[in-house]
């Protein structure tokens, strides 16, 4: 899942001050897990600035809406109406949410509501860890299924990079060292003799350091729309 956290109401207010109508938008898939925009926290979060909004007698009309996943189109589009009514949209979902507003409506101004954070799972209630850097190039394979670019601090791809002290990182004393993690798991596998293996330098090219990245699944295309066409900004209301 994707994580991230809502922006502190003082900068929120102060982005949205300027817009008669501002529309609360929320999205119910990873980013509700997280407690941060799903439909339960656009109602508190468009409460708490109507409160703000009295209490510093200000003028602002704060819409409430939320979807199942605002990063497609299509659950984005059935709220095409309150979308177009508003003087600009304050996105709850992860960044992918307010750019997926932006490229169907381009009219529309959006603003982030949700710093987005990373890509892991809830651990335990109230607490998210990171586990994928999305780097295009899967290594688990290698790893014991602990991924060496975000678990380690140093994204060591060899090996330790010696510093490491009962288990934990020399970065921080509460973090695991994940190259401790990986040794433990290969050693209960009996696959040791991975940590002899030299990795050759990382392939970088499919991670995002060439600029944003895509992917073409022929098998899933339904027509034969040439992909400059696809990419391009589709007006709204166009399908
Ligand atoms: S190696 Fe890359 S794709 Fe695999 S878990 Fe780590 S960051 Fe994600
Ligand atoms: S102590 Fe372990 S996790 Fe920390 S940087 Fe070194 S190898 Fe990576």
């Amino acid at each position: 899942m994707i994580v991230g956290e809502q922006k502190p109401i003082e900068e929120i207010s102060k982005m949205i001050a300027e817009y008669k109508t501002v529309l609360v938008m929320g999205c119910n898939t990873c980013i509700a897990v997280c407690h941060a925009g799903g439909e339960k926290e656009v109602g508190i979060l468009a409460s708490a600035l109507r409160i703000k909004n009295k209490v510093e007698g200000r003028e602002q009309n704060i819409e409430e809406a939320s979807m199942e996943r605002q990063c497609e189109r299509e659950f984005v589009d059935e709220l095409a109406d309150k979308i177009k009514e508003a003087d600009c949209v304050l996105s709850l979902a992860c960044g992918v949410g307010p750019q997926t507003i932006v490229e169907f409506y381009p009219d529309t101004i959006v603003l982030p509501g949700i710093n987005t954070t990373f890509y892991g799972m809830p651990k335990e209630q109230g607490f998210f860890v990171e586990f994928c850097g999305g780097c295009g190039n899967c290594v688990l394979d290698m790893t014991a299924g602990i991924c060496p670019i975000v678990r380690c601090s140093k994204s060591m791809l060899n090996g330790p990079c010696g510093g490491s002290q009962e288990g934990r990182c020399e970065v921080n004393k509460d973090i695991d060292c994940g190259w401790q993690l990986i040794h433990d798991r290969l050693k209960a596998q009996g696959k040791l003799d991975f940590m002899d293996e030299i990795l050759p330098p990382k392939d970088w090219s499919p991670a995002r350091h060439g600029g944003p990245r895509k992917m073409v699944r022929e098998d899933l295309k339904i027509d034969e729309k040439p992909e400059d066409e696809i990419e391009g900004i589709t007006k709204e209301g166009e399908k």
